[in-house]
């Protein structure tokens, strides 16, 4: 073999190993998937935290961003009942709807189908943890306001982790049922007073933190770590199942900011979101094995970065570009499309334009799970 020869085989070997190691990095399927969803969040309200957090997002260590449209199939407007019940069931159905298809029959959730497969499921709100969102990973209902039927349906749900509000839905009920009790009879320890530490709870038991009797109190009235603390005990506390886990965790206030046109609530809790999507990626990096997906059910008050107004000398107004000032043109949701952040094996499944049901049908493929 002259010099010649030499440096071509040379060659020929990185570019094979290179092309197998790509492809055995996208045949890698994920044991774990944390799905993160900011309710009531566009691009607006992610980038806030680009120029009002005062460390680097975490959105910024994504590589794999897709676009959802999340029409519902009764409105071209969704809300968060048909958002939700797109990603935890797959289908498109109408708004309000819980877990149901759009004639109102039962469609199977992903927290039903992975617990087939020993996988552990999380859910995690900082609403009432019978507020649509994360009702549409456990329940099925015909309406989103029928909260004392969706916790009812917690007693023959699938999850083994869950922390947010919702207490009164439990315990103070029309037909005065006591939920508290017979989740414990269902090997449930609940907490209703904060979280618990990891070493604290017990293996052999499934663990519920109600914290707040509706809707837990907001960011800027001293709600603190919660979310982040709650997504990092639910992977502590899941990632003891050596078949996997699935969590799905909700920054549901953004949303409320959102109707509320009121911009500090809005971006304090999407920073607050944006924190405990770091504790989602420090645990993929560090496992090898997780997949991260960030995304939204819909966009909530029309936010926008507009320049700060300012008025000169003479009374007549300006625009400072020098300053990022907000605007919203709706106290309702809007119909923008949503961005999808994915992270680690099967993340690039992720990218692209698609419809919000098929974030379920990629985590299934990607999983392996179906
Ligand atoms: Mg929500
Ligand atoms: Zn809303």
């Amino acid at each position: 073999m002259n010099f010649k020869n030499v440096g071509i085989t040379f060659i020929a070997l990185v570019l094979f190993s290179c092309s197998n190691s790509k492809k055995i990095e996208q045949e890698i399927k994920p044991k774990n998937v944390i799905l993160l969803i900011s309710d009531g969040t566009g691009l607006s309200q992610i980038s806030s935290a680009f120029y009002f957090k005062e460390s680097t997002p975490n959105y910024a260590r994504f590589e794999n961003i897709g676009l959802i449209n999340t029409s519902s199939s009764s409105h071209d407007i969704t809300d968060s009942a048909a958002g939700g019940t797109a990603f935890g069931c797959g289908v498109k159905t109408y708004n309000g709807a819980i877990g149901v298809a759009d004639d109102s029959t039962t469609v199977q959730n992903i927290l039903e189908l992975v617990s087939l497969k020993d996988i552990s499921t999380g859910i995690i709100a900082t609403s009432s943890i019978t507020h649509a969102t994360p009702a549409s990973f456990y329940a099925h209902q015909i309406s989103r306001t029928m909260n004392e039927e969706i916790a009812l349906d917690f007693l023959t749900s699938e999850v083994d982790f869950f922390a947010g509000g919702g207490l009164k839905f439990f315990k103070n009920r029309k037909d005065k049922r006591n939920l508290l009790a017979a989740l414990a009879n269902k090997e449930f320890r609940i907490d209703t007073t904060a979280l618990l530490d990891f070493p604290e709870i017990k293996t052999s038991e499934k663990v519920g933190f109600l914290l707040g009797e509706d809707g837990m109190s907001k960011m800027l009235e001293g709600r603190g770590d919660f979310l982040p603390n709650a997504t990092e005990l639910a992977i502590q506390y899941l990632s003891k199942d050596n078949a996997g886990f699935f969590i799905m965790a909700e920054g549901s206030q953004i949303d409320w900011g959102g109707h509320q046109n009121d911009s500090s609530y809005l971006i304090t809790e999407l920073i607050d979101f944006d924190n405990a999507v770091g504790k989602a990626l420090d645990f993929a990096v560090k496992d090898g094995n997780t997949l991260v997906i960030v995304t939204s059910d819909h966009e909530t008050g029309g936010f926008t970065l507009s320049a700060k107004k300012k008025k000169r000398e003479d009374g007549s107004e300006y625009s400072d570009y020098r300053e990022v000032g907000s605007s919203f043109s709706t106290g309702g949701h809007s119909a923008t499309l949503i961005p999808v952040f994915a992270f680690g094996p099967g993340s690039e499944e992720f990218r692209g334009v698609y419809e919000n049901n098929e974030v379920f049908e990629k985590i299934l493929k990607v999983t392996n799970w179906n």
